[in-house]
């Protein structure tokens, strides 16, 4: 996962993933590294559960955990994260 913060690009496996609550249903949901995540923690609400650890394969719509997946772009509240499984990034 990559850091949404302009200019930070940090890049970890796991990372937070938040939203601005002020912004409604329509809140994008985007990841966030614990330095970028520091400034902001009184404005954005963390997005609870499997969202941020699970996402579909772009190849074979599988779920996979996102440690497994490769080149994973978040998704939006209503579908999950998505990326490369490792059989379909071999194939
Ligand atoms: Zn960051
Ligand atoms: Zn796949």
């Amino acid at each position: 996962m990559r850091c949404s913060g302009e200019a930070c690009g940090h890049e970890e496996r796991a990372m937070k993933t938040v939203y601005w609550p002020e912004e409604g249903d329509e809140a994008e949901e985007w990841p966030m590294c614990e330095g970028c995540y520091g400034p902001v923690a009184d404005e954005v609400l963390i997005v609870p559960g499997p969202v941020a650890c699970f996402g579909t394969c772009k190849g074979c719509s599988d779920w996979f955990s996102l440690r497994d997946l490769s080149e994973v772009t978040p998704g939006g509240r209503r579908s999950a994260p998505s990326g490369i499984c490792p059989s379909c990034s071999a194939a």
